[in-house]
């Protein structure tokens, strides 16, 4: 008897690779040495009962620790090989979810997903919108209703199988004489006659159709965003379940408004008097035009909170609007502004002192980061 390969070896994995990747390596190579692929190959049997052992071993915690200690004989004689093929099938649906690459390709497949672009104004983005999406979308055929067989044909059970979609049928492997399952070559597993198919649909069940689909998209979101509305994608196979629809959104650029999470940018210019005497002034805001005061003494970069006026939150109560105040100087002065500012220069008098933060300083702190 040959000696016993290393089991790390034998799935190709470093000795400290995750349950993940001893997973994964598994399924590749039980895919790619599985008997029904490599009909007669000897060598790929023993590949495929050695990768089976190794992966036995190593997905299991414990068996690992000990084969890590004590090499093959910590294991010994507790390597289960399946009796049978429905056996060895069943423990690989449970281990991946499917048939590893032999489903039976004619069963209800579920329906593709169906991917759609929306691109939404800023306001739509804020407050949320009904939209309507027109899509090209696969539907039950409406001759057959998804079943794809002609009209007026009656489905009946298939004589070869009795309905089942399957055969049995003994064949010779690794694990001896074996009943194994395969699809009825009569039905291709549907497990009923098939005396033609659908003119309309070939057979599929389903025809692509343009659709409207209303959707709501909620308030808050942003550019980027992808909503996922299950059941809405394409339809299956032989009224399989339908796939789900994803619809990518992108929000347009506002001329004058920023997201900042769930508060609004607003960057406002006011001039010199407005700044040092106050004023009330009237802004845009996503709800329409709104009074702001600004105090006097209000410097270039301050920032001003109109509360309430930002992006809805989940639990009703919505963020600010922060408008940014920008104070902008005079370039040119008519004659009797310059004398008014020659006047008040007199009073001002000439100290100049280093400034002690920048305006980005202080827009970061009042911004609390
Ligand atoms: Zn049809
Ligand atoms: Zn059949």
């Amino acid at each position: 008897m040959t000696r016993k390969r290393d089991y790390y070896e034998v799935l190709g994995v470093p000795r400290n690779a995750s349950q993940e990747e001893i997973k994964r390596a598994f399924r590749r190579l039980a895919l790619k040495y599985h008997p029904d692929r490599n009909p007669g190959d000897k060598e790929a049997e023993e590949k495929f009962k050695e990768i089976n052992e190794a992966y036995q071993v190593l997905s299991d915690p414990e068996k690992r620790a000990r084969y890590d200690r004590f090499g093959h004989a910590g294991v010994e004689g507790e390597v289960h090989i399946p009796q049978d093929w429905t056996e060895f099938l069943q423990f690989f649906a449970d281990l991946f979810g499917d048939l590893g690459g032999w489903a039976r390709p004619n069963q209800p497949t579920r329906g593709r997903n169906l991917n759609v672009n929306l691109t939404l104004t800023f306001e739509e983005a804020v407050f949320g919108v009904e939209k309507d999406l027109h899509l090209r979308r696969e539907e039950p055929c409406p001759t057959c209703h998804g079943t794809g067989l002609p009209p007026g044909v009656q489905p009946t059970p298939c004589r070869t199988c009795g309905g089942q979609g399957v055969v049995r049928q003994a064949r010779y492997t690794f694990l001896g004489t074996l009943v194994q399952e395969a699809l009825c070559p009569a039905c291709q597993g549907r497990g009923i006659e098939i005396p033609g198919v659908c003119p309309t649909c070939g057979g599929g069940g389903r025809v692509l159709q343009n659709v409207t689909l209303r959707i709501q998209i909620p308030p808050g979101v942003e550019s980027g965003d992808r909503l996922r509305i299950a059941g809405e994608g394409h339809v299956g196979e032989r009224g399989g379940p339908r796939g789900d629809l994803i619809v990518r959104l992108k929000v347009r650029p506002h001329p004058y408004f920023r997201r900042q999470g769930h508060d609004i940018l607003l960057n406002l210019k006011i001039n010199v008097a407005q700044a040092t005497l106050g004023a009330e002034v009237e802004v845009p805001t996503v709800d329409g035009p709104a009074k702001l005061r600004i105090p006097p003494g209000t410097q270039p970069g301050q920032v001003l909170r109109l509360r309430g006026k930002g992006v809805p939150r989940g639990n009703g109560a919505r963020g600010d609007q922060l408008v940014i105040v920008h104070v902008e100087i005079p370039k040119h002065l008519t004659p009797e502004q310059r004398q008014l500012f020659e006047a008040l220069a007199e009073t001002l008098g000439s100290e100049a002192a280093p400034q002690s933060k920048g305006l980005f300083e202080r827009f970061r702190e009042w911004l609390g980061g």
